[in-house]
């Protein structure tokens, strides 16, 4: 087998940590763990065994497809633990069988999916306070409410719409809402804060905490310190090493010129294995020390000056994601967030996990 070129290292004790961590900010009650779109690209069925192991009880994804995977992995692993899975999404019409045969708890979102559900099975319902995206809205819910109080909702979810603005008042809004039809609804429990909620205070933790993006590392408080252990580390080895001459042009474009004579190596990572192409102004790393991104981000290349680094030879790992270069500035770079980057990171990588 090749030598893999590029390497995601996922630790599994920082996912745990990770979660141990914000189960214990949890004001009363629970955390569960959202793995969604793999385990944000690190590996559901790993990310939610560490969870598990750690502790946590209860999980969502986004598709019924990412659930029965997750089911019969967890199943595997963990025979005796019987987590619950839920699913963002909701209910399509014809999949509640598929639902019931692997023990998955749906979100119900509209008036036609609480319809499509037989109402004696469990299942979660989401109302919409804020976002416009999925769930109930207030006069559904309040139309359809004598039919919400028969059935078996095991939790009621809303999701933020501007958490990591701590300072705006939606939020607020938001959390009054949730609380009112929360008391429609008596004995059923809530949950309405995911990673940035969290940190929003008691008032927005209900029953039950829904982080996902925190667990992977990614701050959920932005412009403040990240309270969160690094999961990943992305490493790529030199494939070539060359000297240009000042003035020399580097890349599609010839976007750079060297300002004075240059080292310039050549690592093999591109937008093809997820780094946005417009990633500017991004520094890499080799034993610690910067080698500044130079010329355009191509599919399966990129060039990096090392002219300060005698170490930079064919081989030479570089460090893409890590210690000193985490997942939120990668987005800031790639002009999107920490959250676009880890679930962007491609197949090529070779995924390895420790701890
Ligand atoms: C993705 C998602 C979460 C987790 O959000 P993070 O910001 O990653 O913590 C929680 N709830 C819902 C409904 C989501 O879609």
């Amino acid at each position: 087998m090749p030598t893999p070129a590029t390497l995601l290292t996922i630790d599994r004790s920082a996912l745990a940590a990770n979660w141990r961590f914000l189960a214990g900010q949890a004001a009363h009650g629970h955390c569960a763990a959202v793995v969604k779109a793999d385990g944000y690209g690190l590996g559901a069925v790993e990310a939610a065994s560490a969870f598990l192991a750690a502790g946590c009880t209860r999980f969502f994804v986004a598709h019924l497809a990412e659930a029965i995977i997750l089911r019969a992995g967890l199943t595997e692993r963990f025979p005796n633990a019987k987590p619950s899975i839920g699913v963002l999404n909701g209910l399509l019409p014809g999949e509640q069988a598929e639902f019931l045969a692997h023990d998955l708890l749906p979100v119900l979102n509209t008036p036609q999916q609480i319809a499509d559900w037989q109402p004696e099975h469990p299942a979660i319902l989401q109302i919409d306070t804020g976002m416009s995206r999925v769930g109930l809205e207030a006069t559904e819910f309040d139309a359809l409410l004598p039919d919400l109080r028969r059935r078996n909702f095991g939790l009621l979810i809303s999701h933020f719409a501007r958490a990591d603005e701590p300072q705006e008042a939606l939020n607020r809004l938001q959390i009054d809402r949730f609380s009112a039809a929360m008391q429609q609804l008596p004995g059923v429990p809530g949950s309405l804060a995911a990673s940035s909620g969290i940190f929003l205070g008691p008032d927005a933790h209900f029953d039950l905490l829904r982080p996902g993006y925190a667990l992977y590392g990614g701050n959920p408080v932005p412009g403040k310190p990240n309270p969160m252990q690094r999961t990943v580390t992305l490493t790529t080895p030199i494939i070539q090493v060359r000297d240009v001459e000042a003035g020399r042009p580097v890349g599609y474009g010839s976007r750079w010129h060297a300002p004075a004579p240059a080292r310039i190596a050549t690592i093999p990572y591109g937008y093809a294995d997820g780094i946005p192409r417009v990633t500017a102004g991004a520094t890499f790393w080799l034993n610690g020390k910067p080698a500044p991104v130079v010329g355009r981000v191509s599919m399966d290349l990129i060039t990096l000056d090392v002219t300060a680094l005698p170490e930079a030879v064919p081989g030479a790992q570089i460090e893409i994601l890590g210690p000193n270069r985490d997942i939120d500035t990668a987005g800031a770079d790639g002009g999107t967030l920490g959250y676009e980057i880890l679930t962007s990171i491609g197949r090529r990588a070779v995924r390895q996990y420790i701890g």
